[in-house]
């Protein structure tokens, strides 16, 4: 039987994780399945296990399932425990579950595609959600001179950065206390989703900056129209999901996709 994979989410028509996967398969040659799959919003563990029970070896897990899935998984990657979230399982050994998040590592990578260096630079991260969590280990990694992370609830900036302060200089807040230059503006907050933008100064940008959206769509989103017309470059987060899909497939099935062509398929698609 065909090894099955799947995107796990509540709702989940929109996904592009299908077409990605099935791409990556096409150019690795492995023999895969991968579905779209919306799991009950009260049984997402039954879901995962009646995957399991029928050829299942592996999945990612979007809105609203990531902490369900960490909690579910009997061994867990040391980024995936430190996000507290979990977007990648794979069936182990003797029926075992384990999580991995592949979020963070998929911005890094997209950012170094696109020739953004880490080290040595002033960040910014605005929102305190998953995504942000998910970020943090891998960016902090890169060896930045400071991360700060601006959130409209101040306080849960303040706390996300207390969890991360042994892997380098970070600091959290609101939005009334920012103090730029940066070079690079990450966008993590869901503002893009409904067209909003989080009250910003307007002297935010280092020259040579870049700006990036978590979010990504046919059009730039109203953060990056704002980055550019203050002289940032700016970046969409459709290569962070082309990347962190690459990463996951990584784990499946131990070869990496070249993500280049399926990124601009995808952009093309929109
Ligand atoms: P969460 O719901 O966990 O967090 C949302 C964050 O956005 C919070 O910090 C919230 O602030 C903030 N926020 C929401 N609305 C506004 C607003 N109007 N003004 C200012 N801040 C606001 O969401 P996630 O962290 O899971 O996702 C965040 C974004 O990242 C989404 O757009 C998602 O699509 C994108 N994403 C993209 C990925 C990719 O592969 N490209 C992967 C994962 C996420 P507060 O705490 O005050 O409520």
């Amino acid at each position: 039987m065909t090894d099955r994979y799947c995107v796990f989410g509540n709702p989940i028509s929109h996904s592009k994780s299908p077409l990605i996967h099935a791409a990556f398969a096409e150019q690795t040659g492995e023999a895969i399945e991968y579905t779209a799959i919306a799991a009950p919003l009260d049984d997402f563990t039954g879901a995962w296990h009646r995957f399991t029970a029928e050829a299942g070896r592996g999945a990612n897990v979007t809105v609203p399932f990531k902490e369900e899935a960490f909690r579910l998984c009997d061994t867990l990657s040391e980024r995936a425990r430190r996000a507290g979230a979990v977007n990648t399982l794979v069936l182990g050994k003797n029926a075992l579950t384990y999580g991995d998040t592949t979020d963070g590592v998929g911005l890094v990578r997209d950012l170094e595609h696109h020739g953004v260096t880490l080290e040595g630079a002033r960040i910014l991260v605005l929102g305190a959600g998953g995504a942000v969590r998910g970020v943090l280990e891998p960016l902090l990694a890169g060896q930045p001179r400071y991360v700060v992370i601006a959130n409209r609830t101040a306080a849960k900036a303040a706390a996300l950065a207390q969890d991360f302060a042994d892997l380098g200089e970070v600091r959290g807040g609101g939005f009334e206390t920012l103090d730029g230059p940066f070079d690079l503006v990450i966008n993590g907050t869901s503002a893009s989703l409904s067209g909003e933008l989080p009250p910003l100064p307007d002297a935010l940008f280092a020259p040579h900056a870049t700006a990036y959206d978590m979010m990504y769509g046919a059009e730039p989103t109203v953060f990056l129209r704002w980055a550019a017309a203050r002289g940032a470059r700016t970046l969409d987060g459709l290569g962070m999901l082309v990347e962190q899909a690459a990463e996951s497939f990584f784990q499946w099935r131990g070869k990496r996709p070249d993500t280049g062509p399926v990124r601009e398929r995808l952009r093309r698609a929109l």
